[in-house]
């Protein structure tokens, strides 16, 4: 029987350094955070595997690697304000916390960003803040963000997200045609009306639903 911790070397060593993760500040965050308790019980052996997991209300857990891929992809700071569409179980939060000053998340499930809230406070995790909304409007309060990413798949870039991007901030998103299949995407704001994107590879999540998604 493999210990959690054994599982867990075994995704640093070969999900994320073997597939070239290099930002020591992801690869600590993802070593700290025991992802075991963002699943089901009668899920929790998998939870180091290279996959994703289902989570409650037809949602799912992005697989390690994607996590890790799309924080690295942030180019995040200690200092930096970031904002999460999608809290789903509230992992990436967790891992965003472990490199950023502060995570606000947005979820429009209801029941799920409830059971995040109460997971991430049990883990102690105190500088994520949730909003139950729709996350296509993104969370205006606390603009503008260095950093936002989204973990569900859009049509396109949502308008709100570009506006409350500060200037230099990095918006990484899943934009694609079919709501099952993406390009992920890496928006930088140059300045107050100047944005560059680049393309940074395939990538698969399930819908963002709301009034500038599906
Ligand atoms: N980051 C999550 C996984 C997210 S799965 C984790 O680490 O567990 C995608 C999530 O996006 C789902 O929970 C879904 O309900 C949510 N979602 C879809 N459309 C949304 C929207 N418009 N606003 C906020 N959340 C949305």
């Amino acid at each position: 029987m493999k210990t959690v911790n054994h599982r867990r070397d075994i995704m640093i060593r070969e999900h994320l350094l073997g597939r070239d993760i290099r930002d020591p500040a992801v690869i600590r965050a993802m070593r700290e955070v025991p992802r075991e308790a963002f699943v089901a019980d009668e899920l929790a052996a998998f939870a180091y595997d290279d996959h994703p997991l289902d989570i409650a209300e037809g949602q799912t857990i992005s697989q390690p690697y994607i996590v890790a891929y799309m924080t690295e992809a942030l180019e995040l700071s200690p200092t930096d304000r970031v904002l999460e569409i999608g809290t789903g179980s509230g992992y990436a939060a967790a891992v965003l916390s472990r490199i950023a000053a502060s995570v606000y998340t947005v979820e429009r499930l209801e029941g799920l960003a409830r059971a995040a809230r109460q997971r991430l406070e049990m883990l102690g995790y105190t500088n994520i803040h949730g909003h139950v909304g729709d996350g296509t409007c993104g969370w205006p309060d606390h603009a503008p963000y260095d950093a936002i990413v989204v973990t569900a798949g859009a049509p396109h870039v949502p308008k709100a997200l570009r506006e409350q991007l500060g200037i230099g901030g990095r918006l990484v998103i899943p934009v694609g045609a079919s709501s099952y299949l993406q390009l992920l995407l890496r928006v930088r704001r140059i300045a107050e009306q100047d944005f560059r994107t680049e393309e940074l590879c395939g990538v698969r999540f399930v819908p963002l639903i709301g009034a500038d998604g599906w």
